[in-house]
């Protein structure tokens, strides 16, 4: 079947057909909440014809809606998949919150809440709460791996990174570990659960699913390299559990340097803006620093004699989360300092 059939329209999460065999495109029709009218969620549902597979697969774009990399490769992959080439089952979301990709918004306009907050999700909920419940009850039983494609949006810099959280069960970690590099980028993040909940990873991790999720630019641009990775990196998952029968391929092959591991587990890695100010980083995302660097300086442009407060890393490490906006008010995360931790 060709990538250009028309996607179904659908109201009942059951009547997606997880099984059938081929390539089938839907959107699931979500009622708004204040108007006559829905959310179309796209969603393809692919099952490979060179067989079944243990290890299916879930690829999620456009959580945040001013985050563009992952809605660019998820779409292409639900275009370039090819179901004669596959074994087992992918399915690909490129615009989870729909509403908010069509806004290039953080948040849905149509209930203001932020998607990547809003899981597990409620049935009776404002409309993203019932996309999130509808992932958690009705996608998530049908696969066994989970990516989820972010970026910085307007807030944040990151290097490209795959990362995941600190699970507990060591299996489970190792396993996500190994997934996480097949994204091919400098660094893997393993991120604190502490500064936020109710995201999805959260809860694809709660599921025991293998679970990795993407910062692949910034900006609220397309970033080129990070579209790579996203596109060729889940390609390269397909390849690793025997979904596509080919190698995993290099996508940064000018690198020689294996994926470094950087852990920020807990939220004392996190720092805070002490104060309003203009924020001039003087590092970039990647570098490594030592305590006490002055890694940026908030300035106070009341008088032009007035010093810029300088801030200092807390701790050596490496930064990759780095606040990207100039205009910074107290509080919002400056950067993140990280410690390399064995694969
Ligand atoms: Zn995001």
């Amino acid at each position: 079947m060709s990538s250009e059939q028309q996607p179904a329209i659908v109201h009942e999460p059951a009547e997606i057909d997880w099984d059938r065999p081929g390539k089938h495109h839907y959107q699931v029709a979500f009622p708004l909440d204040g108007s006559w009218g829905y959310s179309l969620v796209p969603l393809t549902v692919i099952n490979g014809r060179r067989g079944r597979s243990a290890d299916n697969v879930l690829v999620v774009g456009g959580t945040h809606g001013n985050e563009w990399e992952g809605q660019v490769a998820v779409a292409g992959l639900c275009r370039d998949l090819d179901p004669d080439q596959l074994a087992g089952r992918v399915v690909l979301i490129p615009r989870l919150s729909e509403s908010a990709c069509a806004a290039n918004s953080r948040w849905s306009p149509l209930d203001g809440v932020n998607m990547n907050r809003a899981f597990p999700g409620e049935p009776a909920g404002s409309v993203s709460y019932r996309i999130a419940h509808f992932v958690t009850s009705s996608v998530f039983p049908v696969v066994r791996v989970v990516v989820d494609i972010h970026s910085g949006g307007r807030d944040t810099r990151f290097p490209h990174v795959a990362s995941f959280h600190p699970v507990a069960d060591l299996p489970q970690r190792r396993e996500m570990a190994e997934v996480a590099t097949l994204f091919d980028t400098a660094f893997v993040m393993i991120y604190s659960s502490d500064m936020a909940s109710g995201l999805l990873t959260d809860e694809a991790e709660a599921a025991g699913k293998i679970t990795i999720g993407t910062e692949f630019g910034y900006g609220e641009s397309v970033d080129r390299r990070g579209v790579q990775h996203g596109y060729e990196g889940v390609r390269n998952v397909l390849r690793h559990y025997r979904l596509l029968a080919e190698p995993v391929v290099r996508i940064d092959p000018e690198r020689a340097a294996p994926a470094r591991f950087i852990e920020a587990a807990t939220l004392d890695g996190y720092l805070p803006a002490p104060r309003d100010g203009v924020w001039e980083p003087l590092i970039d995302p990647g570098d490594d620093v030592r305590a006490g660097q002055v890694v940026g300086r908030l300035h106070d442009f009341s008088s032009q004699v007035s010093s810029p407060l300088p801030i200092h890393a807390p701790r050596d490490g490496v930064v990759l989360m780095l606040h990207y906006p100039a205009v910074t008010t107290k509080g919002q995360t400056l950067f993140s300092v990280g410690q390399e931790v064995p694969f």
